[in-house]
């Protein structure tokens, strides 16, 4: 790669922009473009097959040999099936290259072998692609050669969502729409929309490939399934904006210029508190873009890190006793005449507005709390919720010392009239003056926490897809909102209405805010107190999406239907029971066929030098009590693994997938700590020249 880097020159390289489309494509093309990118609705089929035109010569120009939809399905990563741009030849064996409005538009992917959770079965047995035209069109640069990608929506023929773009599309709608008859309500009749905008903070651990690749728990499971603690570990806490190391400051420039190529605005990088552990945060965009971008930056975090001689570790929990890595989901809505909605304002009507919409994310995030919890579950972050290093499973808001007093004011007096730090405030006569930033992001415990002027969703784990966060927000959201309008499109006295229902709202969910420490074990007793959910794991989490408040819900604002939502709870226990199949397998393998082995070949050489120390008529004693302690754990080892095996086997063969996820949580993972502990106290004893896996000293310090 090049030398000098000219961000302006290379940013959006490959993507086909709305600029390029203004070159390229005539007027009247061009303007339905815009019309349906803003407004929803269909391109014509004479407009689309001029903008594939366009398209594909700007793509073949820049070296694309195929085109391929790209779609989100319930795997939670993307998928990709490439076409060349090839066609038959003519006559005299010329290739003309094609690509029509139709191919553009629309594909057919054979998609049998993607998860559906029965949903296929019920309806269609093939599902379809469709251009997500909002989301723009990129060239993906690869060993393949360069592809170029239409991000699409995945469903099936009778339309049911069989990915995680859809409803979340449908949810930003949702939200749009409500949060416009809110801000009406205020006056602002120049809106046409509300947009939600995403920032997530990208949170991966980078190690040497030569190690990788000596860990099959890291190749199949993503996560080291043994491994003793390392002698230094995070405690120093020299590595939380640490300087840079060479060889991964090299692997952050080449992520950066490939990121800035396909339009992803990388802004921000550091090293994060365990060794060897990164973080890229990008600037804020649409929701669906964003949700695309954090796709390309977590494959390309992957791709780039092989040319550098590394793998990247997306897994939630690669190692045990340092910190995991997550997500943090920075969420705000925003209405197309550029009014932040979390914005405090400056003005009383500003202010006013806000209040009512916090109030209204209050109620949606109390009444919601579980399908939240829900949206950040994933295999890998059940070892991270509420283990002191990341927010507890229970869902809290953190509003911060100023706004928490505003609210209490509000519930106490109907009215907030001081202002905390100087400032004053009169909710309807003067204004709320700027919230200092700084007193509102102090609490990093908190997994949903207000800063400034957008919520920071501090749940979700590092190698989730952020769709679903974002969709359920943009659905509690909407719901509350609607209800408000409901009520107030009808007030007689609309200030009096406005404020009386902040008032409810915030005294009915108060219950909700929690500025305290979120580690702390009194938060646990406290929430119980309060009648707050503490849902512990993913397995759990999964039937909350077919509550029947969550079905209403989600049908009322057309996000999801309830055939939808039960297929995707099935596949929760699905890829739940299949990854900790995939762990115990593993750790099946690596006990019986590396460590084991290892260890008893470490008992051998002991008792050689036994007896050759007894024979030469020496003090044998230490090496005859190291034997002892290493066979009664190899003995314990053993035990454990023929119960893993055991365990296993009776996990794999149940039928009823829902039983089987709660087995594989409850048994069979308590089976695997059976196995590792003794392993991991032998790696401590036994020879370092004979252990067979790389140590964790090694994974983490050699990068
Ligand atoms: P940190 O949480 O590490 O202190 P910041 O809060 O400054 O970092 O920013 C984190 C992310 O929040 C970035 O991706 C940023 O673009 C995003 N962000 C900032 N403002 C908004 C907003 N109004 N809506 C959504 N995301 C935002
Ligand atoms: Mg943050």
């Amino acid at each position: 790669m090049s030398g000098v880097m000219n961000v302006e020159e290379i940013f959006a390289k490959n993507v086909f922009t709305l600029g390029k489309m203004k070159e390229r494509l005539p007027k009247d093309a061009f303007k339905e473009v815009k019309q349906v990118m803003d407004h929803g609705g269909e391109l014509s089929m004479e407009t689309a097959n001029v903008v594939a035109k366009a398209m594909k010569d700007w793509a073949v120009e820049n070296g694309a040999t195929h085109y391929t939809h790209w779609f989100q399905p319930l795997t939670g990563i993307t998928a990709e099936k490439h076409d060349a741009f090839v066609a038959h030849p003519d006559e005299m064996g010329k290739m003309i290259t094609e690509f029509s409005g139709k191919e553009l538009i629309k594909g057919e992917p054979d998609a049998s072998s993607f998860p559906s959770g029965g949903l296929r079965a019920t309806f269609e047995a093939r599902g379809y692609t469709a251009w997500d035209i909002t989301s723009p069109a990129f060239l993906k640069e690869a060993a393949t050669g360069a592809i170029l990608c239409i991000p699409t929506a995945f469903c099936s023929y009778t339309g049911e969502a069989l990915d995680k773009k859809t409803p979340l599309l449908r949810s930003m709608e949702a939200v749009s729409k409500q949060a416009l008859r809110i801000v009406k309500l205020f006056g602002n009749t120049e809106a046409t929309k509300v947009v939600a905008s995403v920032g997530p903070e990208q949170e991966y651990f980078l190690i040497d490939e030569k190690y990788y690749k000596q860990r099959t728990d890291l190749m199949f499971a993503g996560r080291t399934l043994f491994g003793a603690p390392a002698p230094k570990g995070q405690e120093m806490e020299d590595h939380y904006f640490g300087v840079i190391r060479e060889r991964v400051g090299a692997f952050m420039k080449d992520l950066n210029e490939e990121l800035w190529k396909l339009g992803v605005t990388a802004k921000t990088q550091h090293n994060e508190v365990a060794p060897a552990q990164h973080e890229l945060a990008p600037i804020y965009e649409t929701a669906n873009i964003a949700v695309d971008h954090n796709q390309l930056v977590m494959e390309t975090m992957k791709r780039v890190a092989v040319h550098h001689g590394m793998r990247c570790l997306l897994h939630e929990k690669p190692y045990a006793g340092v910190n995991g890595s997550g997500k943090h989901n920075n969420w705000s809505i925003t209405t197309d005449n550029g009014v932040n909605l979390l914005d405090p304002g400056d003005t009383p009507n500003e202010n006013i507005q806000f209040l009512l919409v916090l109030a209204c994310i209050m109620k949606a995030v109390d009444t919601h709390a579980d399908l939240l919890r829900q949206s950040a579950a994933d295999v890998g972050n059940d070892h991270r919720l509420g283990a002191n290093e990341a927010p507890p499973a229970i869902i809290s808001i953190f509003l911060g010392e100023q706004l928490e007093d505003v609210v209490t004011q509000l519930i106490e007096t109907g009215n907030a009239t001081s202002f905390k730090e100087g400032g004053k405030l009169e909710t309807g006569v003067s204004t709320l003056p700027d919230l200092d930033k700084d007193a509102t992001d102090r609490n990093r415990t908190s997994p949903f926490a207000f800063t400034g002027n957008k919520f920071e969703f501090r749940m979700v784990g590092s190698a989730d897809s952020i769709a679903g966060p974002n969709t359920i927000l943009n659905a509690i959201v909407a719901e509350a909102f609607c209800e408000a309008a409901d009520k107030l499109e009808k007030a007689k006295d609309f200030n009096t209405a406005v404020h009386d229902l902040i008032k409810e709202y915030m005294t009915k969910h108060q219950r909700i805010i929690f500025n305290g420490n979120g580690y702390a074990d009194d938060w646990v007793t406290e929430a119980e107190k309060r009648g707050l959910p503490n849902i512990k794991s993913m397995v759990e989490a999964a039937s909350t999406l077919t509550t029947k408040k969550a079905v209403s819900l989600f049908e009322q604002f057309g996000i999801y239907t309830k055939a939808e939502l039960e297929s995707r709870e099935e596949i929760i226990y699905e890829t739940y029971a299949k990854t900790i199949n995939i762990e115990a397998l593993t750790m099946i393998d690596m006990a019986g066929k590396q460590i084991i082995p290892a260890v008893v070949k470490y008992t051998k050489a002991l008792a050689d030098t036994i007896n050759a120390v007894k024979a030469a008529g020496g003090d044998a004693s230490v090496q005859t009590e190291l034997l002892k302690t290493v066979s009664k754990k190899l003995a314990a080892m053993q035990k454990a693994l023929v119960k893993l095996e055991k365990t296993e086997a009776k996990a794999r063969a149940m039928e009823d997938v829902k039983k089987q996820a709660f087995f594989y949580k409850d048994s069979v993972k308590s089976v695997m700590d059976e196995l590792r502990e003794p392993a991991d106290e032998l790696e401590m004893i036994v020879d370092k020249e004979i252990w067979p896996i790389p140590t964790y000293g090694e994974l983490m310090f050699e990068v």
